[in-house]
């Protein structure tokens, strides 16, 4: 069985997010930018069922800029086998990013898609409900894990309540959540064989998709800024504050 997983290319998740002054998006000029923390996760468990005879081949894909070929060489260097670079300078929203993927799973036949649950940047959490419908494929969102069966995966997820288990049919879409696993750091040696693995790089009109932009942004704003705290005297104080200005008692 062979395990597709997209691997997004996003601002490194220890940078602080800066506004771009005319509030028309974030400033990515020398920011660090790294693989997509969900996506890691992912890779690692992709390379953990080829490790237990599971999986036969981990493919990875990631689409956008030119740069994005480092987040695949990082998913290479971690163990998985190959690399697909669709590559486009364009915002790719979702629906896009879903278009795509159904075309390239359409090519390389997965037994399953492994995605993450969300990408950072956007935070939008529907590109894997949204491959799915476009496959009519079953999904099982937010894994904690994944047990492979024979035709079959069991896979725990997280929901509100505690954890829920769904048996789904393959080929399906799981998408990885934080607990799934932890994943591993590539090791020299392996950062350098990557470097010799297969990349093939593709763009959306070899797959006949247009990712021109569904959504509009109108306006990115820095979060208001909290204002400074005080000290309280007493104990007394506190709770009369707590009632009249917190609304808490
Ligand atoms: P989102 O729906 O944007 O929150 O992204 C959810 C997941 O979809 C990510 O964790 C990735 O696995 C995948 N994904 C989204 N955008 C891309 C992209 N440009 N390239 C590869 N995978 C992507």
């Amino acid at each position: 069985m062979k395990v597709l997983v997209p691997v997004k290319r996003v601002v490194d998740y220890n940078v602080k997010i800066r506004v771009k002054a005319d509030n028309s998006g974030v400033d990515l000029a020398n920011v660090k930018m790294s693989m997509n923390p969900f996506d890691e996760i992912s890779v690692e468990e992709a390379i953990r069922l080829k490790e237990a005879g599971k999986a036969t081949e981990v493919v990875v894909v990631s689409i956008g800029p030119a740069q994005a070929a480092e987040t695949i060489r990082t998913a290479l260097a971690m163990g998985a086998d190959r690399g697909i670079l669709i590559k486009t300078d364009e915002d790719v929203q979702p629906l896009a990013v879903a278009k795509l993927l159904k075309a390239v799973v359409a090519e390389e036949a997965p037994g399953i898609v492994i995605v993450g649950k969300q990408a950072i940047d956007d935070d939008s959490n529907q590109t894997g409900q949204m491959l799915s419908a476009l496959l009519g494929w079953g999904q099982a969102t937010f894994a904690s894990k994944i047990v492979i069966g024979d035709g079959s995966a069991d896979v725990t997820r997280e929901v509100d309540g505690g954890l829920e288990t769904l048996t789904l049919k393959l080929p399906a879409i799981v998408t990885s959540d934080l607990r799934l696993n932890e994943p591993r750091y590539a090791s020299l040696p392996n950062i350098m064989k990557a470097k010799k693995k297969p990349l093939a790089e593709k763009t959306p009109a070899d797959y006949g998709v247009d990712v021109a932009p569904r959504l509009k942004t109108l306006k990115v704003e820095e979060p208001p800024k909290r204002s400074a705290g005080i000290k309280v005297p007493d104990v007394a104080t506190l709770v009369a504050k707590l009632k009249t200005e917190a609304g808490v008692i």
